[in-house]
């Protein structure tokens, strides 16, 4: 366990070389490597149990809420009904829990690809899991990207809460997923997608924005701040297949009222459309349409799924 020294747990990771994210270790709870991936769970000294998958951290009791209330909040705020939801991954449980909180979404799929996550989850991370005991949610244990495969035009909602594209998830930030969810989507459905972080992967997010824009008629990409994730900020890749979709805009707001019985802590309609504000740097590249030459290779790579 390299990341684990001298009382401090560190991030290390090709895909933000030279920093790293430190936090003070008080016990750990669990280490195992299972047949996907290293998962490990310990107690900090300031942000509660913290869930690490290859050395990566998932989550922390502490500041979880900014990222599953935006990942969930965000596109069925956006959807005029959604009652059939898909979570691809999301095995801490997090982004279940918000998504049963909408009076209408009917029935939650989840297909994650790791039981061990999901057992460690409601062990060590029973305000995260709550949402596990839903009678709207069915468990699938298996791949994501296999799982699109074989379901045609059921759900009005995707929302995809993977770990980053070096792993298992490594497929799911590529153009045939894209592809496969489009498929799996009712009409007028939206996917929602962990979109990785304007400091580190501007690249990264102009290629699947771009190719998104080939598949799907509205794209774009939200974000929102969170200490634990690295440069303290993570985003969201949008789409829909509706034309008039405008993400922006919330299409349904929450009185104080109504957000306390949510136990709403970061989203709010104003941060709703805050989170779509770009800072020039991103605003810059991600406002470019691709070339012409771009857009045809971008078509190209995967086509056999279209
Ligand atoms: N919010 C976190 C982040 O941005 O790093 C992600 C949290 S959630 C724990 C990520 C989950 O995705 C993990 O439980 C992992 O097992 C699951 N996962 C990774 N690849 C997957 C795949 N191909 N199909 C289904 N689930 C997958």
């Amino acid at each position: 366990m390299d990341c684990l020294r001298e009382g401090w747990f560190s991030e290390f990771s090709t895909l933000w070389p030279g920093q790293s994210m430190s936090l003070k270790v008080e016990e750990v709870l669990f280490h195992e490597k299972t047949k996907f991936q290293d998962v490990l769970v310990f107690k900090s000294e300031n942000y509660g149990n913290v869930l690490i998958l290859d050395g990566v951290i998932q989550c922390t009791e502490r500041d979880e809420f900014s990222y599953q209330e935006m990942i969930s909040h965000l596109p069925l705020n956006s959807h005029p009904n959604p009652k059939k939801v898909l979570v691809i991954g999301g095995g801490d449980g997090g982004v279940i829990r918000e998504v049963v909180k909408h009076p209408q979404v009917e029935s939650v799929t989840q297909c994650e690809i790791d039981e061990k996550v999901i057992e460690v989850s409601k062990k060590y991370l029973p305000f995260m899991s709550s949402g596990f005991e839903s009678p709207k949610l069915t468990q699938h244990i298996g791949d994501g990207f296999v799982f699109m495969k074989q379901h045609l035009n059921e759900f009005d909602v995707i929302i995809t809460d993977s770990s980053d594209p070096i792993g298992p998830a490594a497929a799911l930030f590529e153009r045939p997923y894209y592809v496969l969810m489009k498929k799996a989507l009712r009409p007028d459905g939206i996917v929602c997608t962990q979109g990785e972080c304007l400091w580190l992967h501007l690249e990264l997010i102009k290629t699947m924005q771009d190719f998104c824009k080939t598949l799907y008629p509205v794209v774009d990409y939200g974000y929102c701040t969170i200490p634990t994730y690295p440069s303290g900020q993570i985003g969201f890749t949008l789409c829909s297949l509706n034309p008039e979709t405008n993400f922006r805009k919330p299409i349904r707001s929450w009185t104080n009222e109504v957000k306390k019985t949510l136990n709403l802590k970061y989203y709010n309609s104003d941060i709703h459309k805050a989170a779509f504000v770009l800072p020039e740097f991103a605003r810059r590249i991600l406002e470019t349409e691709a070339n012409g030459e771009n857009e045809k290779s971008l078509q190209h790579n995967g086509d056999q799924l279209d």
